[in-house]
């Protein structure tokens, strides 16, 4: 007796061991956006010119009414109002002979997605993942541009942006040196712990151009008002009344000039009284400076133009325009697009002649000694200098990589 028992238990293990394995074999269930992957067919699929939420799913058989009531039902959950070209989203599908579209996923980053199930249950839902923070720098020579410098490092070469932002009032984006050096700590956000999704902050940056170093710490200059501004090694403010250039990126192709001679008009001396940025047709224009737009005009030489009133001893001009994008009166903050690059008027192409006027007479922005920002009271001046010693002494200790050394 006690040896049948032993036999069935050995047997009773036995089956229980194999259904064991039978289980381990089985394909586990995978689930894509909460859909069993075997159940249902999934579309990847690339958002094209002209596409709205509402074309997709009318292209799938779902009719207007659906469609309306969908939206309407989520519209505080999940928003498909811009889809953005070129940005993947997902259909998934019944998986038999008369295919049902189930879902809707717009997943335009790696950083999360949308998501609206259909028919029977509607609802929708915004999906994020968590983002991680950490302190990086940079540092280079410049060789060619401040972009190429970091991109053959491997670093964001948006940092370019960023650096030129802060420094935009006080170094010439377009005329670094080579041989210019600069370093900077940056906050990178990343989502799964390793890939880098954007660049949130600069935390401080260095620069070493004309021999002249410029250092840029990120304060808070109010607290109440949560005001943060860029300022240097004595507390100065890099921000200035004025900006450097009308425009981002691009480069100077005419500097002002009153004894520029053109072959055109026989070697004449034509002075040149503003100064010219290149850049292609479209390219943002900015007023330099907060003021009041004067005029929105044409003439057959300046083509489209904008004139910004600063204040009574300042105004600036900007000639070429494809679009103008204010009007008279309007008032503007420095940096606030004012038009776009073209070619109107007379010129050989697209360039913004931007001119600058002092006391209604045309002078060289670059060789004005122009107002700077207010400084900051002396109270808090004690306290910044305490503040930044030690990311100044993180900075100072980064060693600049010289790209001959190695
Ligand atoms: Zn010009």
């Amino acid at each position: 007796m006690k040896k049948l028992f032993t036999l069935l238990t050995i047997a009773v293990l036995f089956s229980c061991s194999s259904e064991d394995n039978k289980q381990v074999k089985e394909d586990p269930i995978i689930y894509k956006y909460g859909y069993d992957q075997s159940k249902y067919v999934f579309e990847e699929r690339k958002v094209k010119r002209g596409d709205t939420f509402g074309d997709i799913l009318e292209d799938e058989g779902i009719d207007y009414p659906e469609i309306y009531q969908a939206i309407e039902k989520t519209k505080d959950d999940v928003s498909f109002r811009k889809l953005q070209l070129g940005k993947p989203y997902t259909l998934i599908f019944t998986n038999d002979s008369i295919r049902k579209l189930k879902a809707f996923v717009y997943h335009p980053t790696i950083e999360g997605y949308s998501f609206i199930q259909l028919r029977d249950s509607v609802y929708g839902k915004t999906f994020s993942k968590p983002r991680s923070y950490k302190d990086l720098s940079a540092s280079g020579t410049i060789d060619n541009s401040l972009y190429l410098t970091l991109e053959e490092q491997g670093k964001d070469p948006l940092l370019t942006y960023y650096l030129s932002d802060i420094y935009a009032w006080t170094i010439d984006f377009f005329r670094l040196d080579k041989g210019d050096k600069f370093k900077v700590i940056y906050t990178q956000a990343f989502v799964d712990d390793t890939i880098p999704v954007a660049i949130t902050k600069v935390k401080a940056a260095y620069f070493l151009h004309k021999g002249k170093e410029q250092y840029a710490f990120e304060y808070e200059t109010d607290s109440i008002k949560g005001i943060v501004e860029y300022l240097d090694q004595d507390a100065k403010n890099l921000r200035r009344a004025f900006l450097q250039s009308p425009i981002k990126f691009g480069r100077i192709s005419s500097r002002y000039n009153l004894r520029r001679r053109i072959a055109y008009y026989g070697n004449r001396v034509r002075p040149h009284k503003g100064t010219d940025f290149a850049a292609p047709v479209g390219t943002p224009i900015l007023s330099t400076a907060n003021g009041t737009i004067t005029e929105v005009s044409y003439t057959r030489a300046n083509g489209r133009y904008v004139k910004v009133k600063h204040n009574n001893t300042y105004t600036t001009q900007y000639l070429h325009m494809q679009k103008t994008n204010v009007k008279v009166g309007q008032f503007v903050e420095q940096g606030d697009v004012i038009g776009f690059v073209g070619m109107t008027g007379n010129t050989s192409g697209p360039h913004v002649c931007y001119r600058f006027r002092k006391n209604g007479v045309e002078v060289d922005p670059f060789k004005q000694k122009l107002p700077e920002a207010k400084p900051i009271n002396e109270s808090l001046k004690k306290k910044y200098f305490s503040d930044v010693v030690l990311i100044k002494s993180q900075l100072d200790s980064i060693v600049i990589r010289n790209k001959t050394s190695i």
